[in-house]
């Protein structure tokens, strides 16, 4: 009778295997890639650093990550569950791949919203080997029903699965690989604080200095094999929005630019650098059009803000969260945009570098205090 029942259990364990997969198959093909085959531009991870000693700036999270590293190594455990939040571009999906490198373990790609069932999760969970590392990008997307069978299986590697409905519904324990997760984020906020807690490494990625994103045009265009002069790069990192992603998308414009000119001989020199700049419509600050149309609406149609994020998105024709996510963090960091808690305000330095009269701002103000 009791081995019997063992068998029993042995067979639904087996048909939630298969129907776990098999839910995986039909419904969303591929909720989850190899580190190879998520970007179909080659370019990105031609140029993606492989080593954390190859991986240029953030200091002080690559100081404390070598010793996580180094002490989960040394203890045989995998490196406890870890959260990047910051800016796209800014070396998020990078840093996984240089974790699951250093730890001797393969990355697993996915994002929150290809992940849209308990089912989808389960058969990401279920096909890890030990010491894997799973990244799923945009994790503040996550569905709460999805997010709740992913806490025991942070915290306790195993998998709740409900089997039926109803009275007679019942929960199934699968025990899953030991595995570390990285979770990437550019809306830290929005993450719930019981999945936040159950990271044990929070890292904030930081915008880059001009000299860091220097060297990595240099880097980039060693690999691509071309010689950036001193004074290309400059103009070049100054025109990056800080952005390792923005720099490396630049040089490849310049890249196209220099290639169709005879003289240039893979050389990128000012000459070039500059053609290139003006002609995708990027100022001597990195900004671009969208950056420019974004500051004239909020001084030329709203007085200057405060105005809501929906209203500016529906005046500008941009999608709010491409506001919020890509446009104003640069936007910030060079003063020209302050977010209130009423709205967006364009600022002196936004008056000053469109070459617009500040009075009615200072009119404002002196209304205001
Ligand atoms: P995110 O995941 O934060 O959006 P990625 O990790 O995809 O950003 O980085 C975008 C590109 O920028 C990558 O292809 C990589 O080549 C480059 N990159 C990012 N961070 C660095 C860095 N610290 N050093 C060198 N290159 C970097």
């Amino acid at each position: 009778m009791y081995i019997c029942a063992i068998v029993f259990l042995k067979k639904i364990k087996n048909v939630v295997l298969m129907a776990i997969q098999s839910s995986n198959q039909n419904t969303n093909p591929t909720p989850i890639t190899s580190s190879t085959a998520k970007e179909a531009d080659i370019f990105e991870n031609t140029l993606r650093p492989k080593a954390l000693d190859e991986y240029i700036g953030q200091s002080r999270l690559k100081e404390n990550l070598k010793v996580f590293l180094a002490a989960a190594k040394k203890r045989n455990e995998p490196l406890e569950h870890t959260l990047l939040y910051g800016p796209p571009g800014l070396g998020k999906t990078t840093m996984a791949s240089i974790i699951a490198h250093e730890m001797g373990g393969k990355l697993k790609v996915t994002s929150a919203p290809a992940i849209q069932k308990q089912g989808d999760l389960a058969a990401v969970l279920s096909n890890l080997k030990p010491g894997d590392v799973l990244f799923i990008d945009e994790i503040h997307r996550m569905s709460s029903s999805v997010e709740e069978i992913l806490y025991s299986a942070m915290e306790d590697y195993v998998l709740d699965i409900m089997i039926g409905k109803g009275p007679s519904a019942r929960t199934m324990r699968l025990n899953i690989p030991q595995f570390t997760l990285i979770g990437a984020t550019t809306k830290f906020a929005m993450l719930s604080s019981p999945l936040r807690d159950r990271f044990g490494h929070i890292f904030k990625l930081e915008f880059y200095s001009e000299s860091e994103i220097s060297q990595i045009i240099h880097r980039s265009a060693r690999i691509l094999e071309y010689q950036v002069t001193e004074e290309a790069c400059k103009k070049l990192a100054k025109c990056a929005r800080r952005t390792p992603r923005v720099a490396n998308r630049l040089l490849k414009r310049v890249r196209d630019f220099a290639d169709i000119d005879e003289n240039t001989h893979n050389i990128i020199d000012l000459e070039i650098t500059k053609k290139t700049m003006s002609a995708l419509g990027i100022d001597e600050l990195g900004l671009n059009r969208t950056d420019i149309d974004l500051l004239k609406t909020l001084i030329e149609k709203f007085k200057g803000g405060p105005v809501g994020l929906n209203t500016l998105s529906a005046a500008t024709g941009e999608d709010s969260g491409t506001i919020e996510d890509v446009y104003e963090p640069f936007l910030i960091q060079l003063g020209m945009l302050d977010r209130s808690p009423r709205g967006r305000i364009a600022t002196e330095n936004a008056y000053q570098h469109l070459g617009l009269d500040i009075s009615d701002l200072k009119k404002k103000q002196e209304a205001l205090f």
